[in-house]
């Protein structure tokens, strides 16, 4: 996958390559460049930002500027040929992961391609991090987990002038998502934000394939507790049932736990997902039938 982000603050994005990032830097999965928007700012002050039309506080990013910015990053053409190629932060260890030591060759989400009637699929997803954007999801990180070309545009100030995202259709599918309820300063973290979570899904990013399937909204729950050793801790136990080696009721349990934190947290995901007859039975008790630390003792 090849991801260009432009910014007025490319220092910014520098944990892009880091950690597993880097790694996919470094095994030829991804492909970053950074680019300066202030590259294609005209006159003496380079200024990227004019006072907003009608009036208002604050400052809206200039469309004479970011044009022709998303012109050249789409044909990588002008400064956008001569961006470097970011390397990995550090070179990371070289032995054999969790998948490549079991055998196991990870595939990608088969997922349609976020494309509607009226666009090109082989143009470049666009994607434009603003608060009033659609809200980003799981789903959506899987469906452009699959993409070849995923472009960013940070926006600073108030934000973009709309114009850019009407004319960017030209030569781009256009997306404008949201991270969340509130307001950064601006779109570098939801950048960053937006590219781990679609990342991590390429296959082979992960040593394990297993870490992204059982996670949080994979299954349209929020995944439940995680224990490791050692068994006793400052007074508080490990579940019982993770000694058990029943590992039937184990994947009962955790799947109960996730049920019971979806409830307390996120009751809105319990009615998008199918729910067997042993689901709600542990919803109506409020505990895992499986556990039965519940159950009377003696
Ligand atoms: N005036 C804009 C509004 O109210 O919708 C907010 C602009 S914000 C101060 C500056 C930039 O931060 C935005 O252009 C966007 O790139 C980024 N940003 C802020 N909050 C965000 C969020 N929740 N999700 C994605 N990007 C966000």
């Amino acid at each position: 996958m090849q991801i260009d982000v432009i910014s007025i603050f490319p220092e910014y994005l520098d944990p892009l390559r880091h950690a597993l990032l880097g790694r996919a830097i470094e095994q030829g999965t991804l492909q970053v460049r950074v680019h300066n928007l202030r590259q294609w700012a005209t006159g003496v002050h380079q200024a990227v930002d004019s006072a907003p039309c009608g009036g208002g506080p604050g400052m809206v990013m200039k469309p004479d500027v970011w044009g022709p910015a998303l012109d050249d990053v789409a044909q990588a053409h002008g400064p956008a040929a001569h961006a470097d190629v970011w390397r990995s932060s550090l070179p990371h260890q070289r032995q054999q992961r969790h998948d490549q030591r079991q055998g196991y060759i990870p595939s990608g989400y088969d997922r349609p391609r976020d494309c509607t009637e009226t666009e090109d699929p082989s143009l470049p997803l666009l994607l434009v991090p603003t608060p009033a954007g659609i809200p980003f999801t799981q789903a959506q990180a899987q469906t452009w987990s699959t993409e070849s070309h995923i472009v960013f545009a940070c926006g600073r100030y108030e934000g973009i002038d709309q114009r850019v995202f009407s004319d960017a259709q030209k030569r781009y599918r256009v997306r404008e998502v949201s991270i969340g309820d509130y307001v950064l300063i601006g779109g570098e973290v939801a950048t960053l934000v937006i590219t781990e979570a679609i990342v991590r899904l390429i296959p082979g990013v992960l040593g394990n394939h297993q870490s992204h399937e059982n996670d949080s909204f994979s299954d349209g729950l929020l995944e439940g507790p995680s224990f490791t050793k050692p068994r006793q801790w400052r007074g508080l136990d490990v579940p019982e049932i993770l000694f058990s080696g029943n590992h039937a009721n184990i994947d009962r349990w955790r799947r109960d736990q996730a049920l019971l934190r979806t409830m307390q947290r996120r009751p809105d995901l319990l009615s998008t997902i199918e729910l067997s007859p042993e689901d709600r039975r542990c919803l109506e008790l409020g505990h895992s039938p499986v556990d039965d630390s519940h159950q009377p003792r003696g």
